[in-house]
């Protein structure tokens, strides 16, 4: 009897386990990154396991996918709203939410996870609102976006100059690994400000860092002005922008993971993609608490001494 390849492999692992939260995994043995050789189900079961880990960051909230059905290397798209084809156990909001497109989508199950990683989506964006108050953002992000020849420690540096700022405004920051090149700081705001005010406030932090540490920050885009320097991107504390989500894994060789991380753990962090979906299970079961524990408690306002702080004009 002739066996195909897959014939035989399905004779030599019988069991092979394709379901995942009770979603099936169509091709579970598909590469998805020829760098490391890991396959959809290893992204499944990554999705699965972090769902405690990740779901607080995603509850009530729209969700942006970066699907790519092929692999990291294959065709990708980034999807803001629902498709033509559904995404087993992904919530809709309702039309109100963006009445000009199809509805948005919420990922709130491990179930759900599961399912983005069934139809290829890979990546996992947020909003920085939720939807029950989608006008007031809950957080602030300063994206760190360096020069390619920039080494790491100067990264790492110009995210503790970052905090220090914030800090001395009275602003709590938590830091995450974005999982590419640079490093994200997350201010949890209490939600009362606007999306103006929100990207006012912090276009004149990035501002007023790039005018006190004119070598090493800038607050204009485009690679021009970026020279040795680290971009401070505060557009993303605009109404329809978004940023990776903590524990997204990221669409790159070795499939790094946005990883949360206590400021004592900057010392010792390498570079941005330094977890990925092999290694942050065990970086978790390692942790002896939470490194953003705090973070939902947190709930910061922007004062009027802030703004004066970082000379921003009264309206
Ligand atoms: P790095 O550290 O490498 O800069 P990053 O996550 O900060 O990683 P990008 O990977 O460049 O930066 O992400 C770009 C941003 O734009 C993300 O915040 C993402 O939410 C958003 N984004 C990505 N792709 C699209 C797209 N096709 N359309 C709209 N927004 C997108
Ligand atoms: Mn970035």
């Amino acid at each position: 009897m002739h066996l195909s390849m897959q014939q035989k492999k399905a004779v030599r692992t019988p069991l092979l386990h394709n379901r995942v939260e009770a979603v099936t995994i169509t091709h579970p043995e598909r590469v998805i990154d020829a760098a490391s050789g890991l396959t959809k189900l290893d992204l499944a079961q990554y999705y699965a396991s972090v769902a405690p880990h990740i779901l607080p960051f995603l509850r009530n909230r729209p969700v942006y996918l970066l699907r790519a059905p092929e692999g990291i290397d294959g065709e990708r798209f980034f999807q803001k709203h629902r498709g033509r084809m559904s995404i087993p156990g992904i919530r809709v909001f309702d039309r109100s939410l963006d009445p000009e497109h199809a509805p948005l989508m919420a990922v709130e199950s491990a179930h759900a996870l599961a399912g983005v990683a069934q139809m290829g989506g890979i990546e996992l964006h947020v909003c920085s609102a939720t939807a029950d108050r989608i006008d007031r953002p809950d957080c602030m992000v300063f994206d760190l976006d360096p020069d390619a020849d920039l080494p790491w420690s100067a990264i790492a540096e110009g995210a503790r100059h970052t905090r220090a700022l914030l800090d001395e405004l009275g602003l709590r920051s938590f830091l995450k690994t974005s999982g590419g090149k640079g490093l994200h700081l997350v201010v949890p705001l209490a939600r009362r400000h606007d999306w103006d005010a929100a990207t006012d406030f912090s276009r004149a932090v990035a501002q007023h860092l790039a005018s006190t540490l004119p070598d090493r920050f800038t607050a204009t885009m485009g690679n021009d002005n970026r020279d040795g320097k680290i971009y401070i991107d505060y557009l993303r504390n605009q109404r329809h922008a978004s940023t990776v989500a903590p524990y997204s894994v990221r669409a790159r060789p070795g499939l790094p993971v946005a990883t949360p991380l206590a400021w004592e753990e900057l010392d010792k962090v390498r570079n941005a993609s330094m977890w990925n979906i092999s290694t942050l299970p065990d970086r978790l079961a390692g942790l002896t608490h939470d490194p953003w524990e705090d973070y939902f408690s947190t709930r910061q306002q922007l004062t009027a001494s802030m703004k004066k702080k970082i000379g921003m004009k009264k309206k």
